[in-house]
């Protein structure tokens, strides 16, 4: 049944790949997925959590309700060509596919048309819904849509990732927020009366000096970045009037990295105590850590043992090698630690399935799946789609997003996704454990959503004409 749709949804994914469009700007990506999902007869709603570019389609009638969440947002400055093994931007977008996300929801919704013609074909009740989920690169989209209730109803959410490697997920990612603190000191000629200015820039650079300092007192596996957004202007003899800079904090837990959150607010607000400038902070993403789930993440692992690892054939290793020939040897060894696996340099494509609690879980990033698997029991895997040692977010992983190796991983991981949703659909005891695994692993632990309640997307008018 995968098989049956491979090729139109192969074909969107090749589409999204050469529309790449930026969180939550995702127009022409979000009405290709609505025109497929009606195409394919499923029932569709628009604007989901007051985003309009997000989509859901369902279909079947009844019975559990099983979501298979896609993505389809780019990432800026990734402007790269198709297949071929060297740097070179296109024409005619600055944006590229370097996180795969084209694949990740063609492939989601692929899935999701596979499970369709299932409950069909063996009369059984049951929703199987494609969550098209905009601005997961910064943009914490799937954290608007828990709040706005878009997954209460759901009873389990299954995904993937593109990666070098097959595998279920080991479900660790961390928790985080991102945060603007806007300092606002007082303008003068830097020489002929520099006492009266009140530099904001000075109040950034001492609250990062207060945040490094604070770098050794933080549970060793939180990350803490910043980046300048406004140094202040280009005149070192203006005392800069308004600086801005942006922090990513992360944690393994969502109750650290709220402590974590208010201790860098301290320090901002140390930093303007000592330079006499004011300082506001502003939330502008968060995602909650990933939970997981025993039964779902062993049922989802036994249909891909069943199935095996993707199918590449030499042409696909030919032009993976060639990938791999402008990586470093590093980057390749680094690949394989990241998934806990022996490194085998002469292997261009996966062959094989990673095992269940492999991982190093001290290369981890953040996801907005994670805020789902807080209120949803989740699921999700790797599918392998590019060369081994490809990095994130790199004109290497755009170059691979529309080769033939691409699309077989797309598939293979949609294969694992319909069996995972149809065996729940086929047995519903298996829902029923997934949600006592669930309720355990949430015991005790409040979910707080790491978006404010007066947070909102960036997006014009947001919530004004809320249905
Ligand atoms: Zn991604």
């Amino acid at each position: 049944m995968v098989e049956g749709h491979g090729p139109d949804l192969c074909a969107m994914s090749d589409e999204i790949w050469e529309t790449p469009e930026l969180n939550y700007q995702e127009t022409k990506s979000v009405a290709r997925h609505k025109d497929m999902l009606a195409q394919k007869g499923f029932r569709v709603s628009e604007n989901i959590g007051g985003i309009p570019t997000a989509v859901m389609g369902e279909a079947g009638d009844g019975g559990p309700v099983i979501a298979i969440l896609g993505e389809y947002d780019a990432l800026p400055g990734l402007s790269q060509e198709a297949g071929i093994a060297e740097q070179k931007p296109r024409n005619d977008s600055d944006n590229g596919h370097g996180c795969g996300h084209n694949l990740l929801g063609s492939g989601a919704m692929l899935a999701a048309i596979a499970v369709r013609d299932f409950l069909q074909s063996n009369n059984l009740p049951g929703r199987v819904r494609y969550y098209g989920c905009p601005a997961e690169e910064g943009g914490s989209a799937k954290g608007f849509m828990v709040r706005a209730g878009a997954f209460d109803d759901v009873d389990v959410a299954i995904s993937w990732h593109p990666a070098p490697f097959a595998g279920v997920n080991n479900p660790i990612s961390l928790a985080c927020n991102e945060l603007e603190f806007h300092f606002k000191g007082r303008a003068a000629h830097a020489s002929s009366s520099p006492e009266l200015g009140r530099s904001a820039l000075d109040a950034v650079e001492l609250m990062n000096v207060g945040a490094n300092y604070m770098r050794e007192h933080m549970p060793s596996t939180a990350r803490l970045h910043y980046a300048l957004i406004n140094a202040g202007g280009v005149a070192p003899n203006v005392v800069q009037a308004n600086a801005t800079v942006r922090y990513l904090i992360r944690a393994r837990e969502l109750d650290e990295l709220i402590e974590l959150v208010e201790r860098v607010k301290k320090i901002a607000q140390g930093a303007a105590l000592m330079t006499e400038t004011s300082v506001e902070h502003v939330v502008v993403s968060g995602d909650a850590n990933l939970i997981g789930n025993t039964p779902l993440e062993q049922l989802m692992y036994r249909k891909l043992e069943a199935l095996g690892p993707p199918e590449f054939d030499e042409a696909d290793r030919d032009f993976a090698r060639e990938i791999q020939a402008t990586l470093s040897e590093k980057d390749i060894r680094a690949a394989y630690a990241r998934f806990g696996l022996k490194p085998r340099l002469d292997v261009p494509l996966c062959d094989t399935i990673f095992p269940p609690e492999s991982g190093d879980g001290r290369h981890v990033g953040s996801t907005d799946v994670g805020t789902v698997s807080w209120v949803v029991p989740t699921v999700q895997m790797r599918g392998a789609t590019y060369a081994i040692g490809t990095p994130g977010h790199s004109w290497q992983l755009v170059a691979q997003g529309k080769m033939p190796a691409a699309h077989k991983g797309m598939v293979h991981a949609a294969k694992v996704m319909a069996a995972t949703a149809s065996e729940l659909f086929a047995d519903p005891s298996l829902v029923a454990a997934a949600k006592a695994d669930f309720a355990e692993r949430r015991e005790g632990r409040p979910f707080i959503n790491p978006i404010p309640d007066d947070v909102n997307p960036p997006i014009p008018g947001y919530g004004e004409a809320a249905e």
